[in-house]
């Protein structure tokens, strides 16, 4: 079933990836606005789909850390003064206020296709963390919407063996595992199940 659910997953990334590029290329980037509607609203029901699922920004960064696995390339870690709170929310001012100004006055800003390319110039050097969970706009009201939905990704602590192959590939950096504890931090999950995918011994689900 988790494999099912690796291939889907795998399948709908390449197919939004590809629309993304065909939005962007024929002008109609504000087309992209409506799955980010999508997205919030089914995020109320099942979470942050959309970032695991649907983000073109995540499937390109899934494919440059599979390359950096594979040559064994390190990033840096998030700087501290990125994690701080007031950051994201200047962020996401910032980003909705150019979206507003822009449309009142006609000017052609490719806001969407800009944020991207930032997200990937600074992946290129830091842990995919700083992006997804401290500078994506959208990830910020998803994080709000997230709240309601409660179907959550579970550690089931008889299971858990404790190897840590899920806290090592979350790449949200959201899963402790210590003798004493094993949890996800469930706000900042992006439901990329890259945890369930790992685990040999079937301890993890996604269940109210
Ligand atoms: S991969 Fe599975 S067994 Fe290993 S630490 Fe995570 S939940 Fe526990
Ligand atoms: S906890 Fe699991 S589903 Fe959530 S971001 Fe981490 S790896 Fe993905």
């Amino acid at each position: 079933m988790s494999n099912n659910k690796s291939l889907y997953r795998n399948i709908i990334q390449v197919i939004f990836l590809l629309l993304f590029a065909f939005f962007a290329f024929n002008g109609k980037m504000q087309l992209w606005i409506i799955v980010f509607g999508i997205g919030l609203l089914i995020s109320l029901i099942w979470g942050r789909i959309y970032c695991g699922w649907i983000c073109p920004i995540n499937t390109v960064l899934r494919v440059k850390k599979y390359i950096y696995n594979k040559l064994n390339i390190n990033e840096f870690d998030t700087p501290e003064f990125i994690k701080h709170p007031f950051i994201r929310w200047v962020i996401l001012f910032l980003f909705v206020t150019t979206m507003i100004v822009s449309r009142r006055f006609n000017i052609q800003i490719n806001m969407i296709l800009y944020v991207l390319i930032v997200a990937f110039i600074l992946s290129i050097f830091y842990d995919e963390e700083m992006w997804h969970k401290y500078l994506c706009p959208y990830g910020v009201l998803l994080s709000l919407t997230n709240k309601a939905n409660n179907k959550k990704i579970k550690i089931d602590e008889k299971l858990c063996k404790q190897c840590n192959l899920c806290e090592k590939n979350c790449p949200n950096n959201i899963i402790t595992i210590t003798k004493e504890v094993q949890m996800i931090g469930e706000k900042e999950c992006l439901y990329c199940f890259k945890c369930q995918d790992v685990c040999q011994f079937d301890a993890i689900s996604y269940k109210k």
